[in-house]
């Protein structure tokens, strides 16, 4: 499949100085047309900083390499194409429904918002939104278009949420955390929600969670992100049954499983680097259960697996490469 998204050599750092600090090291990750990525990490792992850069909405950050949405490469263009892209070409839904919607604007006025932009009359923006909202399970959503965000609830605000970023037809959704502000009875609900979307509009989609458990039913493709890097990308069912990073293998302990009733770990025991005091060699070294002395000054390098993925460790592939 051709490359819908391609980022490559991605690099993000804070203001330059002294205390500027190498947020993204080196990120490289595609998302083919139609195909459904899971970037996964800790939280502080860069995960959402990369979602954001896509956009380029964080201005105080230098942003290097290369972020190309079919032909156009976005790190070049100036801030007013990007709007237009913004509401086009890709569709964002962040974490917080609630902050990503204006108060005092009614749902119709938001949902439509985008096709107003595009010059579309504002009765038939009006309509298309209405038309998004129902195909996305709001209920009498034509009579609804009136309300604001406080007169729905958090399921239903993500699904307004969804519908306008949906409305302009991107070619790609990013979706940074969309069910961690929910309760857990309507985050299944917005899971399948995405799902549905995706599959039937044939969307890219980038799924940022540092939640593995939400991904399996949901990616093609898992990135595992940690300390600015990508350590492991595989097809989602090789890597939950074989991890190839100890890292990985680590979140996947941590997910809740059906089948196995023993006790297991909750975390892996430590805590992420912060950027600023990234350590030498592995990155991971200080919390990996199978460290080896190199790791700790020698990076390791990014290699294929057999599997058509890759990963970033030391360790001998065994089954893979
Ligand atoms: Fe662990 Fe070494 Fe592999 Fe890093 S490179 S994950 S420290 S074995
Ligand atoms: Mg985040």
């Amino acid at each position: 499949r051709t490359a819908l998204l391609q980022i490559s050599g991605l690099t993000i750092d804070t203001e330059p100085g002294d205390t500027s600090v190498r947020l993204v090291d080196g990120v490289d990750l595609t998302v083919a047309a139609g195909e459904r990525v899971a970037l996964v990490g800790e939280s502080g792992s860069g995960k959402s900083v990369t979602a954001r850069a896509l956009m380029r909405l964080d201005g105080s950050l230098t942003i290097g390499g290369s972020i190309r949405l079919g032909d156009t490469e976005i790190l070049a263009q100036t801030e007013r194409r990007l709007s237009t892209i913004r509401g086009s070409r890709i569709g964002m839904v962040f974490q917080d429904p609630m902050g990503a919607l204006d108060p005092l604007q009614s749902i119709g006025a938001q949902v439509s918002e985008p096709l107003r932009q595009r010059g579309i009359r504002k009765k038939d923006a009006l309509r298309r939104a209405a038309e998004v909202l129902s195909e996305l399970g709001v209920a009498r959503a034509h009579e609804r278009l009136g309300a604001y965000p406080h007169e729905f609830s958090g399921g239903m605000r993500q699904r307004v949420v969804l519908a306008m970023a949906l409305i302009g037809e991107p070619e790609i959704l990013i979706a940074d955390e969309p069910t961690t502000a929910l309760d857990v009875r309507v985050q299944q609900q917005v899971l399948n929600l995405l799902d549905e979307v995706t599959r039937e509009r044939g969307l890219g989609l980038l799924l940022i969670t540092h939640d593995l458990g939400v991904v399996a039913g949901l990616a093609d493709r898992v990135a595992v992100m940690y300390s600015g890097r990508i350590v492991e990308d595989r097809p989602v069912r090789a890597l939950f049954a074989d991890p190839l990073h100890p890292y990985t293998a680590g979140l996947l302990a941590a997910v809740p499983r059906l089948d196995v009733h023993l006790p297991r770990m909750t975390t892996i025991p430590g805590a992420p680097p912060s950027p600023a005091l990234r350590p030498p060699g592995c990155p991971f070294h200080p919390r990996c259960p199978v460290a080896m002395e190199r790791c700790a000054s020698e990076t390791p390098p990014t290699m294929a697996t057999a599997d058509g993925g890759r990963r970033a460790c030391h360790l001998d592939q065994g089954s893979g490469n």
